[in-house]
């Protein structure tokens, strides 16, 4: 039985002020639950973000929005995998379509970021389609080719207790959603994917669903058989948005 797991992805937004706002709004209502919370503040909020989140007591786990692909070194404005470790980070987003798309990342860098996350963080590897692809029924050779990167380089084992996210690019920030039966379409192929090289790991593998998740379509998403849980940008950003969110996700 795969835990299911909700993630905040704050993106760049907040401030101190609104950060404290928040996790005070997330601990007057936070529920007794079997689902794994966490949230992805900037990199520059995370150390405090992490002591708010320890003096509230909240179960909500830490986790970036990227990583460098580097260990250490002369790599200018990068943040690495043992400093997210020294601040109690448990998990790293990689291969965001924000970051493929405006930073430039390929299959391959991402593949490098995942495989120096995964040995002291929970990698969470987002995976989508363009618009463009999906009207060209590319949609199903896109995830394979973005799979492929990083089982070439970790094999199925990398993705032993790692997360995947799949988050069709043209529903992220934009307020169309996948269908139920487009997300469970593409995590079953995500999943038989992985099940040609290591079927234990492809079944226990927990597959996220992002793109404009929201109180109103989460229940039906999170009810798809192979649906674990939400990546939720905008939407968790408000509180009770969030917590609606993540009850929807309770089994
Ligand atoms: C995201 O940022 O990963 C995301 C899914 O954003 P949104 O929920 O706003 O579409």
């Amino acid at each position: 039985m795969r835990q299911p797991l909700v993630a905040g992805n704050w993106k760049m937004h907040g401030s101190r002020a609104d950060n404290a706002r928040l996790i005070g709004a997330l601990a007057e209502r936070f529920p007794a639950t079997d689902v794994a919370c966490a949230v992805c503040p900037p990199h520059v909020y995370l150390s405090e973000v992490g002591r708010m989140l320890r003096a509230a007591e909240l179960p909500i786990a830490l986790g970036a929005q990227d990583v460098s692909a580097e260990l250490k070194g002369a790599f200018t404005g990068e943040v690495s995998v043992s400093m997210l470790e020294d601040l109690d980070c448990s998990y790293v987003i990689v291969g965001h379509s924000e970051r493929r798309k405006a930073e430039g990342e390929d299959d391959h860098l991402v593949a490098r970021k995942f495989d120096a996350a995964r040995s002291k963080l929970v990698p969470i590897l987002c995976v989508g389609e363009r618009l463009g692809e999906r009207q060209e029924g590319e949609t199903l050779a896109v995830i394979a080719r973005q799979l492929d990167a990083v089982l070439e380089r970790c094999g199925a084992i990398g993705f032993g207790g790692a997360v995947i996210a799949y988050e069709p690019r043209w529903a992220i920030g934009t307020g169309m959603t996948a269908s139920p039966e487009q997300a469970q379409e593409v995590h079953v192929f995500i999943r038989r994917h992985l099940a040609q090289q290591d079927a234990k790991i492809a079944d226990e593998v927990r597959i996220l669903y992002g793109g404009s998740v929201n109180a109103g379509n989460a229940a039906e998403l999170f009810a798809m058989p192979d649906v674990d849980g939400g990546l939720i940008g905008g939407a968790s950003l408000k509180a009770e948005e969030f917590l609606a969110i993540l009850a929807a996700a309770g089994r």
